[in-house]
C-alpha cells in the first residue's frame, strides 16, 4: 500500500468537549431526545416500515406547512438542496424571476436562479427593512416574472418580511408563482401556505423545526406541481428533479437511498410539533423572544432591526463600542460553553429562538453568559436589570415544556 493509514488520529471523546456546548446560534440548533436517538437507526428505504414513516413524515408536513393539496417531498441535503430543487423545478430557462433580496439567503436563491439560466432581477431591500408590497408590485408590473423568490425570515440580516401573504397575493393576481424560503421560520411563527396562496415552500432541519441539518423536506402547490409535470424540458440536477423525487415519496420505488436515519428524526421532529401545536409552539416562540430581546435591552445593548421588521427566530444584537465580536463569542463559548452566532456584514451577533432554543432553562443561561461575557471584556451592561427584564416577561409555564 503506497499510502499509509495515518497513526496520529484522535478519537472523538479527545476533540468534542466533556458537555455539549449550548447551541444558541443561527443554527445548528440543540435537538430533542428523540430526534437524536430516531437519527440512531438504519432501517430498509423501501420496506413497509419506511412507507408507513414516508405517510406521516407527509402528513405532519402537511399540518406544519398548513396545505390540504401541498405535495410534500424531502430533500437529502441542507436547506440550500431544498432551495435548489424549488429554483430548479420551477424556472424555466430564460424565464423571468424576481427575487426579493433582504440578505445573504435571498441573494442565494437569485444566484441559483441565475445558474438554472433565468432571467433574475434584484430587488434590494435597504438593510434593516422588510419588503414593501407596493415595491414588490411595481417590479412585478415591470419586469413581469413567472416566478418570485423571498424568504420569510432573513436569518443573516434579522429581518423577517411580515407582508409575504400580501405580496403573495400580489404575485398571484400578475400569475407569478411564489418561492418562500422558510428555513428558519417554519414552525416558529405563522405561515399559512394554502391561505396566501404559496408555490413552494422550503425548510431544513436544523432551524425552526430542532432537528438535524442535512435532511430538508419542501411542498410544492397544485399550480406548482402542474407546471413541474407539463414541463417537456430534462433538468440539468438529476438528484434534484421533483419528478423523480416523486418515485420515492409517492410510489414506493426507487429515486436514490433516501437518508432514512434523517428521515426517522425529522418525523419525531415532526411529531414534536404536531404534539404542541403550532399555536402553542408559535406563542412559546414569540414570548421568549420578546423576553430575550428585553434583556438585552434592558442591559442597555441596542437591537440591529426595528420592531416592526425585526424577526424573532433569529435576534441581532449591535456589538457595542470597544467590544470585538470575536473576542465576545470566543468568551462566552470557553468561560461559559454557550455557542451564538456572529455575523456576515453588519457589525452584530445573532441569538437564535428556534426550536429547543426557546426553553426558560437555555434562556436564563445565554442571556447571563452573554451579559457576564460583555462585562468580562470591559462593558458595563446593568446584567440584574436583564435578567430581571427576561424574568418578568418570561411565562415560565408557555416558555419550559
Ligand atoms: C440556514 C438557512 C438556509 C440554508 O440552510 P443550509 O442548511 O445551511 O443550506 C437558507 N435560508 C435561510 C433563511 C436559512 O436560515
Amino acid at each position: 500500500m503506497p499510502i499509509h493509514a495515518p497513526t496520529d488520529l484522535l478519537s472523538l471523546d479527545s476533540i468534542l468537549p466533556d458537555e455539549p456546548l449550548l447551541m444558541m446560534g443561527a443554527g445548528p440548533v440543540p435537538i430533542p431526545a428523540r430526534v437524536a436517538a430516531a437519527n440512531g437507526i438504519v432501517i430498509n428505504h423501501l420496506g413497509d416500515t419506511m412507507a408507513q414513516i414516508i405517510e406521516q413524515v407527509k402528513q405532519m408536513s402537511r399540518y406544519v406547512f398548513q396545505t390540504e393539496t401541498g405535495h410534500i417531498l424531502g430533500v437529502a441535503g441542507p436547506g440550500s438542496a431544498a432551495m435548489e430543487m424549488a429554483i430548479t423545478n420551477l424556472v424555466v430557462p430564460n424565464s423571468k424571476v424576481l427575487s426579493i433580496c433582504n440578505g445573504f439567503f435571498s441573494r442565494r436563491l437569485a444566484e441559483m436562479a441565475e445558474r438554472v439560466e433565468g432571467d433574475v432581477e434584484r430587488l434590494i431591500v435597504p438593510e434593516g427593512e422588510s419588503a414593501s408590497p407596493a415595491l414588490v408590485e411595481e417590479h412585478i408590473i415591470k419586469h413581469q416574472p413567472q416566478v418570485l423568490t423571498i424568504v420569510q425570515g432573513e436569518t443573516s440580516s434579522t429581518v423577517c418580511n411580515y407582508a409575504l401573504a400580501e405580496i403573495a397575493a400580489i404575485a398571484k393576481k400578475h400569475h407569478c408563482l411564489v418561492i418562500v424560503d422558510a428555513v428558519c421560520t417554519l414552525s416558529t411563527m405563522p405561515f399559512e401556505m394554502d391561505n396566501w396562496g404559496i408555490d413552494a415552500v422550503i425548510t431544513g432541519g436544523q432551524k425552526g423545526l430542532s432537528c438535524i441539518p442535512g435532511v430538508s423536506l419542501i411542498g410544492f402547490s397544485k399550480q406548482a406541481w402542474d407546471h413541474i409535470q407539463s414541463r417537456q424540458d430534462q433538468l440539468k440536477h438529476w438528484c434534484l428533479d421533483a419528478k423523480l423525487a416523486d418515485q420515492f415519496w409517492y410510489k414506493k420505488s426507487y429515486h436514490y437511498t433516501a437518508p432514512v436515519s434523517g428521515i426517522l428524526a425529522i418525523h419525531e421532529a415532526l411529531r414534536l410539533v404536531c404534539n404542541e401545536t403550532l399555536e402553542t409552539r408559535c406563542d412559546r416562540h414569540f414570548r421568549s423572544s420578546q423576553a430575550l430581546q428585553a434583556g438585552i435591552e434592558a442591559m442597555g445593548l441596542q437591537l440591529h432591526v426595528k420592531p416592526e421588521s425585526r424577526l424573532n427566530s433569529v435576534v441581532g444584537i449591535k456589538v457595542p463600542q470597544g467590544l470585538e465580536a470575536g473576542d465576545l463569542l470566543r468568551t462566552l463559548s470557553s468561560r461559559y460553553r454557550v455557542e451564538i452566532s456572529g455575523a456576515f456584514g453588519a457589525n452584530i451577533v445573532r441569538i437564535g429562538q428556534m426550536g429547543e432554543q426557546c426553553r426558560a432553562h437555555n434562556l436564563f443561561r445565554t442571556l447571563h453568559a452573554f451579559g457576564a461575557s460583555c462585562n468580562l471584556l470591559g462593558q458595563k451592561l446593568d446584567l440584574p436589570a436583564g435578567m430581571a427584564a427576561l424574568e418578568g416577561i418570561l411565562d415560565k409555564h408557555a416558555v419550559v415544556d
